[in-house]
Protein backbone atom coordinates (compact mmCIF):
# COMPACT_ATOMS: atom_id res chain seq x y z
CA UNK A 1 0.00 0.00 0.00
CA UNK A 2 1.25 3.39 -0.92
CA UNK A 3 1.11 6.40 1.26
CA UNK A 4 -1.13 8.12 -1.00
CA UNK A 5 -3.66 5.05 0.11
CA UNK A 6 -2.91 5.59 3.95
CA UNK A 7 -3.87 8.79 3.84
CA UNK A 8 -6.99 9.93 4.83
CA UNK A 9 -8.92 13.89 4.11
CA UNK A 10 -11.83 15.07 5.98
CA UNK A 11 -13.82 16.26 2.89
CA UNK A 12 -16.46 18.87 2.56
CA UNK A 13 -19.31 19.58 0.12
CA UNK A 14 -18.69 22.69 -1.86
CA UNK A 15 -21.28 24.39 -4.84
CA UNK A 16 -19.15 26.39 -7.47
CA UNK A 17 -21.39 28.70 -10.12
CA UNK A 18 -19.30 30.16 -12.64
CA UNK A 19 -20.88 32.73 -14.98
CA UNK A 20 -19.18 34.33 -18.18
CA UNK A 21 -20.56 36.13 -20.91
CA UNK A 22 -21.23 35.66 -24.55
CA UNK A 23 -18.27 36.51 -25.90
CA UNK A 24 -16.38 34.01 -24.17
CA UNK A 25 -17.80 30.62 -24.30
CA UNK A 26 -16.94 27.55 -26.27
CA UNK A 27 -19.83 28.10 -28.69
CA UNK A 28 -18.67 31.23 -29.72
CA UNK A 29 -14.96 32.14 -28.70
CA UNK A 30 -12.03 29.90 -30.28
CA UNK A 31 -10.20 30.20 -27.19
CA UNK A 32 -12.46 29.00 -24.64
CA UNK A 33 -13.30 26.55 -26.90
CA UNK A 34 -9.83 25.14 -27.51
CA UNK A 35 -9.18 25.46 -23.35
CA UNK A 36 -12.21 23.50 -22.71
CA UNK A 37 -11.08 21.04 -25.01
CA UNK A 38 -7.62 20.90 -23.62
CA UNK A 39 -8.76 21.15 -19.86
CA UNK A 40 -12.43 21.00 -19.52
CA UNK A 41 -12.98 17.34 -18.81
CA UNK A 42 -9.80 15.05 -18.26
CA UNK A 43 -7.61 17.19 -17.47
CA UNK A 44 -9.76 19.28 -14.93
CA UNK A 45 -10.72 15.68 -13.18
CA UNK A 46 -6.67 14.96 -12.97
CA UNK A 47 -6.04 18.45 -11.77
CA UNK A 48 -8.43 17.74 -9.09
CA UNK A 49 -7.81 14.57 -8.15
CA UNK A 50 -4.09 16.27 -7.19
CA UNK A 51 -5.58 18.55 -4.72
CA UNK A 52 -7.63 15.55 -3.02
CA UNK A 53 -10.77 17.46 -4.79
CA UNK A 54 -13.51 15.20 -6.01
CA UNK A 55 -15.49 16.47 -9.27
CA UNK A 56 -19.60 14.99 -7.59
CA UNK A 57 -21.05 16.82 -10.84
CA UNK A 58 -20.28 19.12 -13.62
CA UNK A 59 -22.60 20.19 -15.53
CA UNK A 60 -23.33 22.98 -18.08
CA UNK A 61 -27.31 24.71 -18.40
CA UNK A 62 -27.10 25.49 -22.03
CA UNK A 63 -27.97 27.76 -23.43
CA UNK A 64 -27.23 29.72 -19.73
CA UNK A 65 -23.28 30.76 -19.80
CA UNK A 66 -22.93 29.30 -16.60
CA UNK A 67 -21.53 26.27 -15.12
CA UNK A 68 -22.64 24.02 -12.08
CA UNK A 69 -20.53 22.01 -10.07
CA UNK A 70 -20.38 19.87 -6.67
CA UNK A 71 -17.30 19.47 -5.19
CA UNK A 72 -15.55 17.65 -2.18
CA UNK A 73 -12.95 19.42 -1.08
CA UNK A 74 -10.58 19.78 2.03
CA UNK A 75 -11.22 23.01 1.85
CA UNK A 76 -12.40 26.49 0.91
CA UNK A 77 -8.89 27.36 -0.31
CA UNK A 78 -8.22 24.91 -2.15
CA UNK A 79 -10.66 24.92 -4.33
CA UNK A 80 -10.13 28.37 -5.20
CA UNK A 81 -6.68 27.28 -6.27
CA UNK A 82 -8.30 24.97 -8.41
CA UNK A 83 -10.90 27.60 -10.29
CA UNK A 84 -7.52 29.50 -10.40
CA UNK A 85 -4.88 26.88 -11.35
CA UNK A 86 -7.31 25.57 -14.09
CA UNK A 87 -7.73 29.09 -15.81
CA UNK A 88 -11.12 28.80 -14.83
CA UNK A 89 -11.10 32.13 -13.34
CA UNK A 90 -9.41 33.26 -16.62
CA UNK A 91 -12.94 32.98 -18.74
CA UNK A 92 -15.73 32.80 -15.67
CA UNK A 93 -16.50 34.86 -12.77
CA UNK A 94 -17.06 32.18 -9.89
CA UNK A 95 -18.84 31.56 -6.65
CA UNK A 96 -17.45 29.27 -4.29
CA UNK A 97 -20.22 28.43 -1.51
CA UNK A 98 -19.26 26.21 1.79
CA UNK A 99 -22.33 23.96 2.67
CA UNK A 100 -23.23 21.67 5.69
CA UNK A 101 -25.41 18.82 5.90
CA UNK A 102 -28.88 19.29 7.49
CA UNK A 103 -27.28 17.58 10.02
CA UNK A 104 -24.43 19.63 10.89
CA UNK A 105 -26.90 22.40 9.84
CA UNK A 106 -29.77 21.28 12.85
CA UNK A 107 -27.22 21.00 15.15
CA UNK A 108 -25.69 24.73 14.28
CA UNK A 109 -29.19 26.41 14.89
CA UNK A 110 -29.71 24.55 18.01
CA UNK A 111 -26.86 27.36 19.62
CA UNK A 112 -28.69 30.18 17.82
CA UNK A 113 -31.40 32.10 19.74
CA UNK A 114 -34.73 32.58 17.36
CA UNK A 115 -34.99 36.86 16.76
CA UNK A 116 -38.84 36.46 15.42
ZN1 LIG B 1 -21.55 29.71 -22.58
Amino acid sequence: MSADQNRTVNLRYFVVICDHPPNLCPHSNVIARKRFIERGTTGLNEMAKTMDIQIVFAGIPVPEHKIFMVLKAPNFETVRRLMVESGIVQLNTVKIYTTESFEEFAEEIKKSTPIF
